[in-house]
């Protein structure tokens, strides 16, 4: 399928439902920023598109960073004095604090107790924490379960390795007519977390079959990397190519029920905000838009201002916007085929706008061309101009090499698509030509 047929709602949403089946995949790996699990992940990425796999070596310095020891985990348990796994890793990945040092010791409670997270608002939810940076170890469980431990002595153990090895990431690079790149960056990062990420891991790749099925303009990126951690290592290792950044999005949470939610890059006039906004305001879909801030997700690191590339973010729910962000409430349940493919669509709209925009000029200037003898007028009179006809009058008022289509859109208020399709139609009768090519192309 393409990103043609994605822009249809009613083929968005057959997408919709198999980016949830990858979802359901996805859940049980347990990821984190390095390690075997997000090797898997990529794994199930390149089953449906062709990636190139990168490995970045433990301690490479990338700006002010440096790639951390690779972590693995296999088991993790607390076991009362009667060797009953209270805390169990096989029950939920979540159980463990992410790269938590491994342990094998026996404590009291009170000595267990300071390594243990829960959420009382949530006596039955499981959070989810990590402690990258600084050796740590712990355990999460629901706060039900916490207060039910008893004085003991437990037999703890999390069976882990942080070791030296790698960071992994994988880029599908789709070409197009143009060497000019759009990034679409997911992250890749978190353990059993439906929406997040889950969901932005199987819209990004939806996004790429879609992509790969027909010809497009500019050539597109898409990084699948840890997030924070993995964003600045592929900053680091892509700095002399970033000129050829026109674009580009950070996709993440994206199957929740939450309103579809557009953040503005830091520039915040690029034209993927603009394309964003407009896409958004005219395709029938509940929307807002943020403004930039410098917390979220790895657009910090994009629009950091020593690279301040155009990079915008679209989510549903934004991070810690929704109460079972970074909890086990995050789960299958809470994402549905419907808004994966009501999120696909969105994203179709907004990559034709990026792909497809351009400047025309009218051929025909003085007064309106007769449109009916070109066969692009309906020739029964009387009743007023559809859609398609208000474009065509748009474009041609508009069109004087100057304006782009987005910008006719915008102010038609007509959905890009439709104005796109006036442009071409008249291109095809020579009433229109298309003074961006030749700008692209000199
Ligand atoms: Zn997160």
């Amino acid at each position: 399928m393409s990103l043609e047929q994605l822009k249809s709602r009613e083929q968005s949403s057959e997408f919709g439902a198999r980016a949830y089946e990858f979802v359901r995949e996805l859940f049980p790996i347990c990821r984190s920023i390095t390690g075997d699990g997000v090797r898997r992940t990529l794994d199930l990425v390149a089953a449906r598109v062709p990636v190139q796999r990168y490995e970045v070596p433990s301690g490479t310095q990338v700006y002010d960073w440096q790639v951390p020891p690779e972590w693995n985990i296999r088991d993790a348990y607390v076991k009362d004095s009667g060797g009953r796994r209270v805390i169990d890793f096989q029950q939920s990945n979540l159980h463990v604090v992410s790269y938590s040092v491994p342990v094998r010791q026996t404590m009291s409670l009170t000595q267990l107790r300071p390594h243990l997270h829960s959420i009382p608002e949530h006596p039955d939810w499981i959070p989810y924490r990590t402690s990258y940076y600084k050796p740590a170890w712990g355990f999460c469980v629901r706060d039900r379960d916490l207060r039910s431990l008893r004085e003991d002595r437990y037999e703890v153990c999390i069976d882990s390795t942080l070791a030296p090895g790698s960071l992994t990431y994988a880029e599908c690079y789709l070409p197009g007519a143009s060497s000019e790149e759009v990034l679409i960056f997911t992250h890749v990062c978190h353990p059993s977390l439906a929406n997040d990420n889950a969901s932005g891991i199987a819209v990004a790749t939806e996004l790429a079959m879609a992509m790969a099925q027909q010809k497009h303009q500019l050539s597109y990126r898409f990084v699948f990397a840890p997030g924070t951690i993995g964003a600045i290592t592929w900053l680091a290792r892509n700095e002399s190519g970033l000129a050829r950044i026109r674009h580009g999005l950070v996709l993440g949470l994206l199957g929740d029920p939450g309103p579809l939610t557009y953040k503005m890059s830091a520039r915040g006039n690029a034209l993927v905000d603009r394309a964003a906004i407009h896409a958004l305001g005219t395709i029938g879909v509940a929307s807002r838009v943020e403004e930039f801030s410098p917390y979220g997700y790895d657009e910090r690191q994009f629009c950091s201002p020593g690279f301040d590339l155009p990079v915008g973010r679209l989510t549903r729910s934004a991070n810690e916007a929704y109460p079972q962000y970074h909890s086990s409430a995050d789960d299958l349940s809470l994402v549905a085929g419907r808004h994966l493919g009501e999120s696909l669509f969105a994203c179709a709209h907004l990559l034709e706008i990026l792909d497809c925009d351009g400047t025309y000029t009218n051929t025909s200037p003085k007064c309106e061309p007769q449109l009916g003898k070109r066969g692009l007028y309906r020739p029964t009179g009387g009743k007023g101009p559809g859609q398609f006809e208000h474009a065509l009058l748009w474009v041609l008022n508009q069109s004087n090499g100057q304006r782009s289509l987005l910008e006719i859109a915008s102010r038609a208020r007509l959905p890009f698509a439709v104005i796109r399709c006036a442009a071409d139609a008249l291109q095809r009768t020579g009433l229109l030509r298309e003074t961006s090519l030749e700008a692209r192309t000199t």
